[in-house]
């Protein structure tokens, strides 16, 4: 799905929160004060007693002024603000009310702390966000230590209290949501990440079976016909070197179509990388650079697919040479750590690549080159994985990446 998709999906959340946050926010303002204001006076003996609100009427006023300002916005697709101004509008207001009901009224102790703003704090998490989750606790708690501060009144720590436990509470309940989230998004990733792999597998069949001995028939024709006609010595190895290209492919194909667990067998490693090197080192030189191998010493047998290594060994050193200036080198080597596990290494000096994509390297199909399958890795990180090792990727944006395979001796 692309980002607008996502960003409209997102929209209609938020003016779906927003709505809700309107409704109740100004349905218990009006009961909640013809509560207190109409009815309980009704219950007791001398209503005249207890602090009255200074503002009155104009609290209201005031408040359902924003509502038209409020409908505008959503309107203009420009809801995420309507939450920050509501609260900073209401805590001013509120801040006011306070102040000149109890300035006035020196006499009487400090009570305040509405309805409306543990429903403020305990409904914060709806929009699922904490930036705004900590606007509302500070501005709220904000509120009544300032008035403590102006009115010099012990009694404002009360709801300084309470809207502290209140904003913990809140605040747990919105990490328990944006964790239980994020742990959907993920599965629903791998999900498709599975869906996709399941897909590339089937193909990878009908290629596999397709594609391959007609392919290879093709190619030995080539060869056949570049013997006969010794005159014509342009377009054959273009040919050859296409059929190869596709092999490759088809070869990435086929891992993730088969389900075939490696066939372990002890090998020499250093033999293996030297054979590559050696395979992979004209291609290093159309691009005017050169491979490296530092032979390993006292490297033991390693159980493994051969002809799998390969596959890995030439996937990741032709993405390194691919990543190389004019003149570039690329290493390549191993080394043993500790009695069980060794390390092979495949180190440039290219282009690097940065903290986002290092992230995505291995997706299906994730390639920044305009002729890219995006298999390589993906590939290579199955048969590492079939291998019971692991797959590396360390890099500098312009400096170089340095890839570690790191892979048992054994498998018992
Ligand atoms: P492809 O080579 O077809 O693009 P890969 O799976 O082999 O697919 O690689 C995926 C992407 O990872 C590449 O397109 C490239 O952006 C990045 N990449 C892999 N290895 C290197 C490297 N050594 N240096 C820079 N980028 C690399
Ligand atoms: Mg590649």
């Amino acid at each position: 799905m692309s980002d607008n998709v996502h960003g409209k999906q997102l929209l209609v959340e938020e003016v779906k929160a927003v709505k809700l946050f309107l409704w109740m926010f100004y349905v218990i303002f009006t009961a909640y004060d013809l509560l207190i204001y109409y009815v309980k006076p009704l219950t007791i003996e001398n209503p005249e007693e207890g602090p009255k609100s200074a503002l009155g009427f104009w609290f209201f006023v005031l408040l359902f002024l924003l509502l038209p300002l409020a409908v505008y916005l959503i309107k203009k697709e420009k809801v995420y603000t309507v939450k920050y101004i509501y609260i900073i509008w209401y805590t001013l207001l509120d801040l006011l009310n306070m102040l000149l009901m109890y300035l006035g009224n020196r006499g009487n102790p400090f009570e305040y702390g509405s309805v409306l703003d543990v429903f403020l704090v305990l409904f914060a998490p709806i929009f699922v966000n904490k930036r705004y989750f900590w606007v509302v606790s500070i501005s709220t708690t904000g509120k009544f230590l300032v008035s403590g501060l102006i009115l010099l009144d012990k009694n404002t720590i009360i709801p300084v209290a309470i809207f502290v436990i209140i904003s913990i509470v809140s605040f747990i309940m919105l990490t328990r949501f944006i964790s239980y989230i994020q742990t959907l998004s993920t599965v629903y990733e791998d999900l498709n990440k599975k869906e996709k792999l399941a897909y590339v597998g089937k193909i990878a069949t009908v290629i596999g079976h397709e594609i391959r001995n007609p392919l290879s028939a093709l190619k030995g024709f080539i060869q056949l016909q570049s013997e006969r006609d010794v005159s014509e010595d342009t377009y054959y190895p273009i040919m050859l070197q296409e059929i190869d290209r596709i092999n490759t492919i088809v070869d990435d194909l086929m891992i993730i179509g088969r389900p075939k667990p490696p066939t372990f067998k002890q090998n020499n490693l250093n033999e293996i990388i030297q054979y590559i090197s050696n395979v992979t080192s004209p291609l290093a030189e159309n691009f005017g650079s050169k491979i490296v191998f530092k032979e390993c010493e006292g490297m033991p047998l390693i159980e493994c697919d051969e002809k799998q290594m390969k596959q890995v060994f030439i996937n990741l050193i032709k993405n390194a040479v691919e990543s190389l200036p004019r003149g570039g080198t690329v290493e390549v080597g191993c080394k043993v750590i500790g009695s069980d596990q060794i390390k092979i290494y495949v180190k440039d000096n290219g282009c690097g690549i940065d903290s986002e994509k290092l992230k995505k390297l291995g997706e299906p199909f994730y390639t920044t080159k305009p002729e890219g399958t995006g298999l390589g890795l993906m590939v290579s990180k199955k048969i590492i994985e079939d291998h019971l090792g692991e797959l590396l990727f360390k890099s500098q944006l312009g400096k170089g990446t340095e890839v570690e395979i790191i892979l048992p001796v054994k498998h018992n």
